[in-house]
């Protein structure tokens, strides 16, 4: 019997906002499952709020395996038009830029080709976001998500100042995972907000950092020493893979030095923002909101 077909969900799409018939779209796209065969364990996701201003490092307990596949995770937020269009244009392009870092190739990375890599990056983290039923922790604007479909293939993209990207060369035991933790400065619309996200892709780790908050930096030559290599906003071409390579534990550290610096006090009596009581110490995605 063939197939009744579904009723279009029209709506705002989320990357140009306009009122269009959605699609379902991967938050990680498929051909990653096609260079990552074993991408089908376990993910998890450690997303942190403003509570968490005053706590301790991260509890290596604390984490858990939140009991789906985010490799297979998928989304109807983007239109037609946007999903075959841009979006396609710019997965297509960026398949042989990541296939050799993702299989920890010995290659060389051209500035043109770390402008297309980074605009893959804020796509995909933008996607990422949403996974987190907490709209409140969704820190990438409309107006960025809007600027990065403006923008030519490996052309930098407008506005994104804000953003730090940076590649690590990982080589460590655990089992294939996507890591992420995304963090809020500021519960109130208007107020600062910074978000760090990491993505471990096979023999690469990919490391973002941004904030509207032009005070908001990240610690450069700590993450450096840790053999991230910047390359956005950066130009300068690297060779590939960086002689330090990141662990798990060194994954780790890097996220407490970034925690560390959003959590700085001096920042937080600048913007006046004060722990929010009622927020959770720890929010976590049981599962994403899918549409
Ligand atoms: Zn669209």
């Amino acid at each position: 019997m063939p197939k009744k077909p579904r009723p279009a969900v029209v709506g705002p799409c989320y990357f140009c906002g306009e009122q269009k018939p959605l699609t379902r779209e991967h938050v990680f796209p498929d051909w990653l499952r096609r260079v990552l065969p074993r991408l089908t364990g376990t993910s998890w996701q450690i997303l942190t709020s403003r509570r968490e201003v005053s706590s301790q490092p991260l509890n290596e307990s604390k984490r858990k395996d939140n009991g789906y596949n985010i490799g297979s995770t998928q989304l109807k937020v983007v239109c037609v038009d946007c999903n075959g269009g841009w979006m396609s244009r710019l997965q297509e392009a960026a398949i042989p830029l990541l296939t050799p870092l993702i299989n920890g190739e010995i290659h060389h990375i051209p500035v043109e080709h770390q402008v297309t890599i980074a605009q893959w990056v804020i796509m995909t983290v933008s996607m990422q976001q949403l996974t987190n039923p907490e709209p409140k922790s969704h820190i990438i604007t409309s107006r960025e998500r809007n600027n990065l479909r403006l923008a030519r293939l490996g052309e930098a993209p407008m506005n994104h100042q804000g953003w730090t990207i940076g590649l690590a060369h990982f080589m460590g035991t655990t089992p294939e995972f996507i890591a992420a933790r995304q963090q809020a400065f500021g519960y109130a619309d208007e107020s600062p907000r910074a978000q760090t996200s990491v993505i471990r892709l096979g023999d690469l780790c990919v490391m973002t950092w941004s904030s509207a908050y032009e005070d908001v930096a990240i610690n450069r030559p700590a993450v450096e020493e840790h053999g991230v290599r910047i390359v956005w906003p950066d130009q300068v071409p690297l060779p590939w893979p960086p002689k330090v390579k990141v662990g798990n534990v060194a994954v780790d550290r890097l996220l407490d030095l970034l925690r560390v610096r959003f959590n700085d006090e001096e920042l937080a009596r600048q913007t006046g923002l004060l722990p929010d009581p009622k927020a959770p110490d720890m929010l976590w995605t049981p599962h994403p909101r899918s549409a």
